[in-house]
């Protein structure tokens, strides 16, 4: 594994890469990786001839200093995990990605004002900075991104609609632990306690599509109150919405495919789920 950390000898080697006609697949992290990454890297291995990933804690894409101050960052271990899977890891400082402060404002109207937009402000804005910069240096064919985060999943194929990037999003199903937990690098934060708790949260999702008799409204309503059944839990939102337009949807025969998000705080952690009522 080629360890490069400069935006200049990245592309110097993706360019000698791609004249000699190989397919680049690239996966972006913010490192503290774990099987959900590695399953994004696996796909993303099989489907290509060389494998990119970047690891960069994006400063600009947290709303809360503390959660920024707080994320795990275990760099060497990331390395081992990896070295024999990918071909090359971008692992770029704070100042080479952003040499001066980024000005770049994105809209993705509707999509960023819901669910997670709504409550972290700037976030996807942030987000679509860094991964627009990084599309740019790596020209990738194909990038790879976890369903986990579903909204960021749409906001990116959304990125690349608007300016007609050359790359192909691929989307991967999340990684669970075996009691359903979303693999999360956030995870690591949860206590003892906390991690026997948080497992409930799919244990909800899941019970959610045979009840599909009740209305879109009746079936939030009965999550929200099994979420609340959980003393530990504090929700923040649940939304059953248009997977495509990541709009709330009033009845099931609105939209083809339906998603149902959670974002909820379990002691200091903040964790986010979901799950497809129809797909
Ligand atoms: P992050 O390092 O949290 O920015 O995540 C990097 C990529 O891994 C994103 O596309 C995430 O959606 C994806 N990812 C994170 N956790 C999981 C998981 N448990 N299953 C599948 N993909 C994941």
């Amino acid at each position: 594994m080629l360890i490069i950390k400069t935006v200049d000898e990245l592309k110097d080697v993706l360019f000698r890469v791609k004249s000699s006609g190989k397919i680049v697949g690239f996966v972006p992290t913010m490192g503290a990786l774990h099987a959900g990454h590695l399953s994004l890297l696996e796909k993303a291995k099989s489907e290509n001839n060389v494998l990119v990933c970047s690891i960069f804690v994006n400063p600009i894409q947290f709303n809360n200093k503390q959660d920024l101050e707080k994320y795990p960052r275990n760099v060497e271990k990331d390395i081992n995990y990896i070295e024999d899977l990918v071909d090359i890891l971008f692992l770029p400082s704070e100042e080479e990605v952003f040499p001066s402060a980024p000005t770049e404002k994105f809209d993705f109207g509707k999509l960023e004002s819901v669910l997670e937009g709504k409550y972290r402000p700037g976030h996807f804005n942030g987000v679509a900075t860094i991964v627009k910069r990084l599309f740019d240096w790596i020209k990738p064919e194909k990038a790879y991104f976890g369903e986990k985060d579903y909204q960021q999943l749409v906001i990116i194929r959304e990125l690349v609609r608007q300016f007609n990037l050359p790359v192909q999003i691929v989307a991967c199903p999340t990684v669970r632990e075996p009691g359903g937990l979303a693999i999360s690098s956030r995870n690591a934060r949860l206590s003892p306690e906390e991690y026997k708790i948080a497992p409930c949260i799919y244990q909800i999702l899941l019970s959610l599509p045979p009840k599909t008799t009740l209305s879109v409204s009746e079936l939030k309503q009965y999550a929200i109150s099994e979420i609340e059944k959980i003393k530990e839990f504090k929700l923040e939102y649940l939304e059953i919405v248009n997977a495509k337009t990541l709009q709330p949807i009033t009845n099931f025969d609105d939209a083809e495919k339906v998603i149902c998000c959670v974002a909820l705080y379990l002691g200091e952690v903040r964790l986010i789920d979901n799950i497809f009522l129809k797909k």
